[in-house]
C-alpha cells in the first residue's frame, strides 16, 4: 500500500494537534509514510493549510455530526487524541470530555477496522487536581507515574476510564496517555497557550509605551520552572504509536530541563523591543484578566497597523491561564519512566522558547 499508517488527529488546529500535523506527514517520520486526517470545529486556518493533511471539520460534542463525518472514514489505524473542552466546573469537564472522547470512539472503532492504536492525552493535572483545586490536593513533587490517583474528580480520569473499557472490548487495540505539564507551542486557536499569550501581552506593552512587568508570583518569578514542547509532545505521540515498547502505559512529557522566568522574562522583553519591567515586589501578583480586559480595540489596532494576520484577541490571548500557571510555583515531574522505556527525546527550552516566538511573528500573529 501507499502508506504505512493512517492518522486521525482530533483537534488538529490546536497547540500540539498542529505539530502532529506538520510531523506525521515528513518522509522520515516512524511508522510512515503516513496518511493523516485532521478534526476541529472551526473552518481551516491559514496557519494549518500548508499540512498534508485531509482537513475534516467536524464537533465531536455532536454524536450525529461525528457519525456524518467521521463514520465516512475508514482506514484509520491510529488516533491521536489532542482535544477538550473548558467547563466552569470539574463536574462538568469529566461529562463534557467523557462525552467527546466517547463520540469519537464509538464512530471510530466501528468504522474503521484497521484500528490499532489510541494516544490520548492529558496532562499534569493528573497529579495536581483540576484548576478548581490547585494548591490543595496535589501529590508531593517531583510527580510520576506510579502515584495513585488523586481521590477528587478529574476529567482526565474520565477519559482514561473510556478508553481502557474500549480496549479491553478490543482485544487488537493498544493505548498509550501522555502527560505534559504548561505546553510551549503554536496555535492561536489553542484553550491555553501561555507564550502565545505572553507575545500578545508584550506587544500591547509596547504599543502602550508601558514596561513589560511580570505578572505572576515571587515563586513563578524566581523557582524552577519546566515547560513541555508541543513538537516533543507530538514525538512522544508518534513513539509510542510505533514502538511495542511504549504500549499501553502513561508517560509524563516534560523538555528535560529546567528554567526560570525571571531569566526568560528578558528573552520575551528583547524579542518585542520592549522595556523589560520584571517583577515587581511591592506589587504583588497582578490579574491579567482584570488588566486586559479593555483591550481588544486596542488589539484591533495594533492588528491592523502592523499588517498583521486577522485575529480576535479572545482568540490569541488567554489570560486565565498566565494567571493561573505564573500564580504559583511549578511542580514538576520526572522523564525516568519515558526514558527507561525507549523516549530520550527532549528539549533545551531557551531556543524552544525562542522558536515558538519566531514561528508567532512568522505567520504574522504577533509583529
Ligand atoms: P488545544 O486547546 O490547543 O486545541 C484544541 C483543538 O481541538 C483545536 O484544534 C480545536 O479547534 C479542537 N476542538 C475543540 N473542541 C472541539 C470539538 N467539540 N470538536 C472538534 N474539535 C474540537 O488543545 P490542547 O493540546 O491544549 O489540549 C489537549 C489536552 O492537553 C487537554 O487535556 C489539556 O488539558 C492538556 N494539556 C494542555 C496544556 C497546554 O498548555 N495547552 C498543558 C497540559 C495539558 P476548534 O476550536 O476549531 O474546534
Amino acid at each position: 500500500p501507499k502508506y504505512q499508517s493512517v492518522a486521525l488527529i482530533v483537534g488538529v488546529t490546536g497547540i500540539v494537534g498542529n505539530s502532529l500535523a506538520e510531523i506525521l506527514p515528513l518522509s522520515d517520520t516512524p511508522g510512515g509514510p503516513w496518511k493523516v486526517y485532521g478534526v476541529a470545529r472551526r473552518p481551516r486556518p491559514q496557519w494549518n493549510a500548508d499540512h498534508p493533511i485531509e482537513y475534516i471539520q467536524c464537533d465531536v460534542s455532536d454524536p450525529d455530526d461525528t457519525l456524518i463525518k467521521l463514520g465516512e472514514v475508514k482506514d484509520v489505524t491510529h488516533l491521536f487524541y489532542v482535544t477538550w473542552a473548558n467547563r466552569s466546573t470539574e463536574s462538568e469537564n469529566c461529562e463534557i470530555n467523557g462525552k467527546m472522547f466517547k463520540n469519537v470512539l464509538d464512530v471510530v472503532v466501528k468504522n474503521s477496522p484497521s484500528l490499532q492504536h489510541v494516544s490520548l492525552q492529558t496532562g499534569r493535572k493528573h497529579y495536581l487536581g483540576p484548576f478548581e483545586l490547585f494548591g490543595k490536593v496535589a501529590h508531593d513533587p517531583p510527580f510520576h507515574e506510579g502515584l495513585p490517583r488523586l481521590d477528587v474528580p478529574n476529567f482526565y480520569y474520565t477519559q482514561e476510564d473510556i478508553l481502557f473499557s474500549t480496549v479491553e472490548q478490543n482485544e487488537k487495540l493498544t493505548w498509550s496517555v501522555h502527560r505534559p505539564g504548561t505546553i510551549f507551542g503554536f496555535s492561536p486557536y489553542s484553550l491555553m497557550n501561555i507564550i502565545g499569550t505572553l507575545c500578545v501581552y508584550a506587544t500591547i506593552c509596547k504599543h502602550e509605551g508601558v514596561p513589560f512587568k511580570f505578572p505572576g508570583t515571587k515563586e513563578a518569578w524566581e523557582r524552577y520552572s519546566d515547560c513541555s514542547d508541543a513538537d516533543l509532545i507530538a514525538e512522544q505521540h508518534i513513539w509510542a504509536a510505533v514502538d511495542p515498547y511504549a504500549k499501553n502505559e502513561a508517560f509524563n512529557i516534560s523538555n528535560g530541563d529546567v528554567f526560570k522566568w525571571k531569566h526568560f522574562w528578558k528573552v520575551l522583553a528583547e524579542q518585542f523591543e520592549v522595556e523589560d519591567g520584571g517583577f515587581d515586589e511591592g506589587a504583588g501578583k497582578m490579574s491579567m484578566v482584570e488588566m486586559m480586559k479593555d483591550k481588544a480595540g486596542v488589539w484591533d489596532e495594533i492588528v491592523r497597523e502592523k499588517g498583521l494576520a486577522v485575529t480576535k484577541l479572545d482568540e490569541v490571548a488567554v489570560w486565565w491561564f498566565v494567571d493561573v500557571i505564573l500564580g504559583s510555583e511549578c511542580m514538576l515531574d520526572t522523564m525516568n519512566k519515558s526514558k527507561e522505556h525507549g523516549f530520550l527525546g527532549f528539549r533545551n527550552t531557551k531556543s524552544s522558547l525562542i522558536s515558538w516566538i519566531d514561528k508567532m511573528k512568522g505567520y504574522k500573529i504577533v509583529p
